[in-house]
């Protein structure tokens, strides 16, 4: 259902009218293309309190220039040495007089390190940094983004993660924060820094050579992560259930990939793939998913079982099975979908909310074990409202709103989801572990 306001306000009459009345402007995102452009303009690198972060190597290798005409299309401002309340002071002085000019469509990347529990005056400080970043992202407008990200070590564990957020393959994604851990031992299968210090023409194809496989996906969100993994290299496996089998093959065709239809429900699910995959997988991505909405008092066991099931219970053990049998290999990933009704709640939404709030339990309890014991990270994205079938059936006036309410005034794309799933499977993102990552155009509903 394709979003005619978005198409309205880019329209002359469109700009007239929504200014005069105040209503929201979205901003045309810019979205990335195989061989497209990335970001319009350069880089503006500024740092605030006494950082000893090594960041310049790192963001020389975003393929971003330095910024020479004062419309920079990302500002990064290196806040790691901030410790107390005065240090503050030198983030708005560095902030103020750039925020303005930033690009549309660019990106503002705020770079802190995680509040530390033995100084309160830090903690303080750096949690400031939070509050800070979510409401430059709520006022930025114009399709801009701004985002945190706490660092617990050097530069280069978080090189996947700044390349990402700062490329248009990171449109959707606003007033996030993203903790990178320290991975001091690159897992084996993980890339170092120096495999991705050769520039963004070698990382156009970083998952070649492994195996994905990717639940839900003749359509929708899980069509598009089959897509963009494969687009990355991987070879995909499409599973869906059999009464999709049709668009599965037609998908996996497309991709160059293998179909799988069983229902991720059955019992016999995990040995499936196991047989499927004799030679074990190193992406797993966890997208099934199904609504069965009503109010809790009008709802019958038969409406919130399947829910629970599809969403919640068939990820636990299928991620059991596999890590079990030791089918994911060292380097691995495990992405989950939770969703901002997993967040925030939803009226009509008990089981699709307790399930999808289920994932960000069993992310953050399994990311270190996983990492520990197998060299799997584990992670979670949580949609807002994406452009696909499953919202296209909401009402009207709920769709509408839905789109609306969040800072860049619009409805994701299935690629928007797809481009995040492909940053957490990145070989370089073996220190992103643990983290639920909303694509949700940083949605007013839930933090
Ligand atoms: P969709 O309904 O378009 O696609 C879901 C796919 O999952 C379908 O192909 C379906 O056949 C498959 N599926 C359902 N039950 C299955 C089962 N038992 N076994 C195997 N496959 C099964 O949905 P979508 O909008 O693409 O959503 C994908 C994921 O993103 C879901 O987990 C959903 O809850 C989540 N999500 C979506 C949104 C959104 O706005 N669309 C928001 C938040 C979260």
């Amino acid at each position: 259902m394709a979003d005619r306001y978005l198409s309205f306000t880019g329209t002359a009459p469109g700009r007239f009218l929504t200014r005069r009345l105040g209503l929201p402007r979205p901003a045309a995102l810019t979205r990335h293309t195989p061989g497209g452009p990335g970001l319009d303009g350069g880089l503006l690198h500024l740092t605030a309190g006494t950082s000893t972060l090594d960041l310049a190597p790192v963001l020389a290798r975003t393929g971003l220039g330095a910024d020479d005409d004062g419309r920079p299309a990302a500002v990064v401002l290196d806040a790691t040495g901030v410790r107390d309340v005065d240090g503050l002071a030198d983030v708005h002085a560095a902030l103020h007089p750039v925020v303005r000019s930033v690009a549309t469509s660019g990106r503002i990347l705020v770079l802190g390190t995680p509040p530390d529990p033995d100084d309160h005056h830090q903690a303080a400080a750096q949690q400031a940094l939070e509050g800070l970043t979510r409401s430059l992202g709520k006022e930025t407008g114009r399709g801009r983004t701004v985002n945190l990200v706490r660092l617990a070590g050097a530069a280069a564990a978080a090189e996947s993660t700044l390349r990402f957020l700062l490329s248009p393959k990171s449109a959707y994604v606003s007033g996030q924060v993203i903790d990178i851990g320290t991975a001091p031992d690159t897992a084996p299968g993980d890339a170092d820094a120096d495999d991705t210090a050769a520039g963004p023409g070698a990382d156009d194809r970083p998952l070649t050579g492994r195996t994905a496989l990717v639940t839900g996906a003749a359509r929708g969100i899980g069509e598009a992560v089959a897509e963009t993994l494969a687009r990355d290299g991987a070879r995909v496996v499409v599973l869906d259930v059999p009464q999709a089998e049709q668009d599965a093959a037609r998908v996996a065709e497309r991709l160059g990939g293998t179909a799988l239809t069983l229902d991720i429900t059955a019992a016999h699910a995990g040995r499936r793939i196991l047989e499927a995959l004799p030679d074990g997988l190193d992406i797993l991505v966890h997208n099934a998913g199904i609504t069965r909405d009503r109010r809790l008092a009008n709802m019958p066991a038969d409406r919130w079982a399947p829910v629970l099931d599809v969403n919640l219970a068939s990820v636990l053990r299928t991620t059991d099975t596999l890590l079990d049998a030791g089918a994911l290999r060292p380097g691995g990933r495990i992405v989950a979908t939770s969703s901002i009704a997993g967040i925030a709640g939803n009226a009509g939404q008990t089981n699709y909310g307790a399930a999808k709030a289920g994932i960000i339990g069993l992310v953050r309890s399994l990311a270190p074990r996983a990492l520990a014991a197998h060299g799997v990270t584990v992670n979670a994205v949580a949609p807002g409202f994406i452009e696909t079938r499953m919202t296209a059936a909401v009402p009207l006036f709920i769709r509408e709103a839905g789109r609306r309410m969040n800072s860049l005034a619009q409805g994701g794309l299935p690629a928007d989801v797809a481009e995040t799933t492909a940053w957490l499977a990145h070989p370089g993102s073996g220190a992103v572990n643990g983290q639920i990552v909303r694509v949700c155009g940083q949605s007013l509903l839930g933090a």
